[in-house]
């Protein structure tokens, strides 16, 4: 059987929606307000982590966070991916700049249809709840740690560099994303990977404004706009693999 591994970003491309701005377009208005102002000059999950002890100060709860998270929607058509890849025998793992809290319960919310049952691993920064029910947010890497990538991948994360050490025992690779820290992840693809970029988001825009971005892309590049379209395009590579 041809062992397969199937890996997505989350916001944006498993969900409508960017869980980070969510979260506080719907918590704070304030606070919202204070991201925009802070976003140059703050690193991202630092920000996040500020902003989070903020919003606890301010009153708003883990459950209030929790209950909010559940309302995030998945595109049936998602779930139906999912359950594609596992009857193919693949494994499925999320790689995001998100927070580990915020993809399990988003995922956990949908468990009646085994959302978070079926992905085997959240590659992504660590969020932990203390006592008081704020969360706490790290960068999956640190200083003085580095994952050493000399593309444009941000300080925190580099998704090739986690897809590198992962892809060895696997046969195929799928990567789904739409952003431009998924660029540097479908570098690491070989010829027979497949990468299933979204259009409409910052992929695009890297890839189509400069087309060395492109060549540096070996793998099989599939456009998708809707979730339909990229279940459409996993289904077809599947019953590729059958044959
Ligand atoms: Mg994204
Ligand atoms: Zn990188």
């Amino acid at each position: 059987m041809v062992k397969i591994l199937a890996a997505f970003d989350f916001d944006f491309t498993l969900v409508d929606n960017d869980s980070d701005h969510f979260v506080f377009d719907k918590l704070s208005p304030t606070l919202r307000k204070k991201m925009s102002e802070l976003q140059s000059s703050v690193q991202w999950t630092d920000l996040m982590h500020l902003l989070l002890g903020e919003l606890n100060a301010s009153g708003v709860s883990k459950a209030d966070i929790i209950q909010l998270l559940g309302q995030i929607e998945f595109n049936p058509a998602i779930l139906k991916m999912f359950e594609t890849i596992k009857n193919a025998g693949g494994d499925i793992i999320v790689v995001s700049d998100a927070n580990t809290v915020y993809i399990d319960e988003i995922l956990k919310a949908k468990e009646a249809k085994n959302a978070r049952h079926y992905v085997s691993e959240l590659v992504t920064n660590p969020g932990t709840w203390d006592d008081a029910g704020r969360l706490h947010v790290a960068r999956r890497v640190s200083p003085p740690a580095t994952h050493g990538c000399p593309s444009i991948c941000s300080l925190n994360l580099c998704k090739g560099t986690e897809m590198q050490k992962r892809m060895s025992e696997y046969d195929i690779v799928l990567y789904g994303g739409d952003g431009k820290n998924d660029y540097c992840p479908m570098t690491k693809l070989g010829e027979k990977d497949f990468a299933l970029a979204r259009r409409g988001h910052s992929l695009e825009k890297l890839i189509s404004g400069d087309d060395t971005y492109e060549k540096g892309i070996k793998a099989n590049l599939l456009w998708w706009n809707e979730a339909d379209e990229m279940l459409a395009h996993v289904e077809g590579i599947l019953a590729k693999l059958k044959n």
